[in-house]
C-alpha cells in the first residue's frame, strides 16, 4: 500500500430517498474538516440553487439532481465522495456516477430496511463488483431488531453480513453504539442526546443484560469480517448509527480508510489500466452545464484512472482526436471549487469546457487507450419536441445538443421529417428538459407522442448499413454524434430486423 495511488478512497452513498445520506454526507464532511458548520451543505446547495431556475425541480421535488464531487483528507488519505441524486427518475446519472468508484456506503433506514431504490441502485454496484459497507442509520429512534435488519440485508442482497459495532437500545431506550472493534461505547450527552466524543470501554456492568445476550449470539452466529470477501463483493460490514446525533460517523469513516479498495485497475479496449501506469488516463463520467448561470460554464467530469496529472497539461479527448492543454482543472472541497495543481489516480477533477468534452471520452497524453464499459442507457421513452415558436429551430438544435452531452437526455434526428426526438430514462428528465429549455436557452417546446417506441443503435460493415439504410429510411435517425439509430415502433420492429439483417448488430445501449 506504498503506492501514491493507495491513499485515496473514491466512493459514493447509495440509498433510498429520506434514508439520511444529506445528513450523513454534511457529517462526513465536518469529520472531515471540508466543512465546519452543520448544515453548510443543505444551506450552500440552497443558495445555489437559488440562482439557477431549473433546479426549482429539485426544490419542489426535494430531491437532488444535481451530482457532485466532495473531496476532504484524514489521517493522510484522501477521500473523494461522488455524489448521487437519490431520485429514481435520474437513475442514469446515478448509475453513470457509480462507475467512477471503487466503493459504496449502503445507508438504511433502522426502521425501514431494505427499500426499492437501494436494492436496484446495490444491483448496479453488484453488476461492477463495487464493495458496499453498509451504515444502519437512525438507531436514535424505534427501529426493527437489528438481527432482523441484518438478516433482511443477507436474504435481499445475497450478502454475507459482519456486524462491526451494535446499537445499545434503540428509540426510547438508546444508550449509545458499541464498536466492536475497540470494544467501546459511544454514549449520548445533553438534552440534543449526541454523541460529542464521551467513549467508555464496554464492561459488564455497562451494557442490559439482554442486549449482552443479542452480542453473544450475533458473534458466534455470523462469522468474522473478511476483507477479501468485503472487497469482492461477497460480504458487507455493517455499522450502526445516527447520521443525525452523530453516532458511527467516526467509526464509518475509519472503515472506509482501512477496508473500502484504493483505486482500482480499468478495463480498455487494449487491457487493462493500472493505477500504476506512468501515462496520465481519464475517463469523463458526467458532464454538468451551468453551473454558475453567470458564465455558462460546462464542467467534465474526469476520474483520473492512471499517472500524476499535473495543471497544464495536454490530454487528448477521445472523441476529439487532438490534444487540449487542461490549464484550469477544479478539485471539489465541498461545494467550494479550489485549482487543483496535481491530482492521484481516484481523483476526479472538474475540467471547464465548451463542449469539447463528452460523457464516455477516454482522455489520454498518447491517445492510444480507449476505455471500456461506459454505457448510455436505453431509452425507455420517446418524445417527439415540438416548438411554440418555429422560428427558434436553431437554438432548439443547440440546446438539445448540449443537453444530450450532458447526458440528461438522449437525441435523435429522423433522416425524413423535421421533428426532432428525445430518449430518456425516467419521465423526470422530460422536466427537466422543458423547463431549462425555457431557463437557459429561452426555447419554449412541447413534447408530443412519438410513433416509435424504442431506439437501437445499429452496427456493421458500411456495405450493410447503407442497404439497410436504403430499405428503412422513415426509421433512420442520426444522434448526437452521428451515428444511425434505428427507431422502432415496437420491440416486435427489432427482432423483425434483426432477423432480416444477421449482419447488423442493434444495441440498446451505446457503448462508448
Ligand atoms: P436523504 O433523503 O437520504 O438525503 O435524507 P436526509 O439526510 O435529508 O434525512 C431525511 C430525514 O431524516 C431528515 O429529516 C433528517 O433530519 C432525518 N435523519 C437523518 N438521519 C437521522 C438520524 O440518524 N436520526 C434521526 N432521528 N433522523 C435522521
Amino acid at each position: 500500500m506504498s503506492s501514491p495511488a493507495s491513499n485515496r478512497r473514491t466512493f459514493a452513498i447509495i440509498s433510498h430517498p429520506d434514508a439520511g445520506k444529506t445528513t450523513l454526507t454534511e457529517k462526513l464532511l465536518l469529520q472531515g474538516g471540508a466543512i465546519h458548520l452543520a448544515g453548510e451543505v443543505k444551506a450552500r446547495g440552497a443558495a445555489r440553487r437559488a440562482r439557477s431556475d431549473w433546479m426549482k425541480i429539485e426544490q419542489q421535488r426535494g430531491i437532488s439532481v444535481t451530482s457532485s464531487v466532495m473531496t476532504f483528507e484524514r489521517d493522510g488519505i484522501t477521500f473523494n465522495l461522488l455524489d448521487t441524486p437519490g431520485h429514481e427518475d435520474f437513475s442514469e446519472d446515478t448509475y453513470r456516477t457509480l462507475t467512477a468508484v471503487d466503493s459504496a456506503i449502503m445507508v438504511i433506514d433502522a426502521a425501514k430496511g431494505i427499500e426499492p431504490q437501494t436494492r436496484k441502485l446495490f444491483e448496479v454496484c453488484r453488476l461492477r463488483s463495487v464493495p458496499i459497507i453498509t451504515f444502519v442509520n437512525k438507531v436514535d429512534r424505534e427501529g426493527r431488531s437489528v438481527f432482523e435488519t441484518l438478516d433482511e440485508v443477507a436474504d435481499a442482497l445475497a450478502l454475507d453480513v459482519v456486524p462491526m459495532s451494535w446499537p445499545v437500545g434503540m428509540g426510547g431506550v438508546f444508550q449509545g453504539v458499541l464498536d466492536f472493534a475497540t470494544d467501546t461505547i459511544s454514549r449520548p450527552e445533553g438534552d440534543s442526546r449526541e454523541f460529542l466524543g464521551k467513549r467508555e470501554p464496554a464492561t459488564a456492568d455497562n451494557i442490559p443484560a439482554d442486549i449482552a445476550e443479542e452480542i453473544e449470539l450475533a458473534k458466534a452466529g455470523y462469522g468474522d469480517f473478511d476483507v477479501e470477501a468485503y472487497r469482492h463483493g461477497d460480504m458487507t460490514p455493517v455499522y450502526f448509527g445516527s447520521a443525525l446525533k452523530n453516532f458511527g460517523v467516526a467509526e464509518l469513516i475509519d472503515a472506509i480508510a482501512r477496508y473500502a479498495p484504493p483505486p482500482r485497475p480499468q478495463p480498455s479496449e487494449s487491457g487493462t489500466i493500472e493505477p500504476t501506469d506512468k501515462e496520465v488516463t481519464g475517463f469523463i463520467f458526467k458532464v454538468q452545464a451551468n453551473m454558475d448561470p453567470q458564465h455558462r460554464d460546462r464542467i467534465a467530469f474526469m476520474r483520473l484512472v492512471s499517472g500524476t496529472f499535473k495543471r497544464g497539461m495536454k490530454l487528448t479527448p477521445s472523441a476529439l482526436g487532438k490534444p487540449v492543454a487542461i490549464h484550469s482543472p477544479i478539485l471539489f472541497f465541498a461545494q467550494d471549487r479550489e485549482l487543483a495543481d496535481t491530482a492521484e489516480p481516484g481523483d476526479i477533477i472538474g475540467i471547464p469546457n465548451h463542449g469539447t468534452l463528452r460523457v464516455g471520452d477516454t482522455l489520454s497524453e498518447n491517445n492510444k487507450v480507449r476505455f471500456t464499459g461506459l454505457p448510455n442507457f436505453a431509452p425507455e421513452i420517446l418524445r417527439r419536441v415540438a416548438l411554440k415558436d418555429p422560428t427558434k429551430t436553431k437554438q432548439l438544435r443547440k440546446a438539445l445538443d448540449d443537453l444530450s452531452e450532458e447526458g440528461v437526455i438522449q437525441v435523435f434526428y429522423p433522416e425524413i421529417g423535421g421533428q426532432w426526438i428525445v430518449g430518456v430514462v425516467g419521465q423526470l428528465q422530460l422536466e427537466v428538459l422543458i423547463s431549462r429549455l425555457e431557463a437557459e436557452y429561452k426555447v419554449e417546446a412541447v413534447l408530443e407522442a412519438s410513433p416509435f417506441d424504442t431506439a437501437r443503435w445499429v452496427k456493421g460493415s458500411d456495405a450493410a448499413l447503407s442497404q439497410f439504410a436504403d430499405f428503412n429510411k422513415s426509421n433512420r435517425a442520426k444522434d448526437r454524434d452521428g451515428d444511425m439509430v434505428f427507431l422502432a415502433r415496437s420491440a416486435w420492429d427489432v427482432s423483425y430486423q434483426q432477423e432480416r439483417n444477421p449482419d447488423l448488430t442493434f444495441s440498446a445501449t451505446k457503448e462508448r
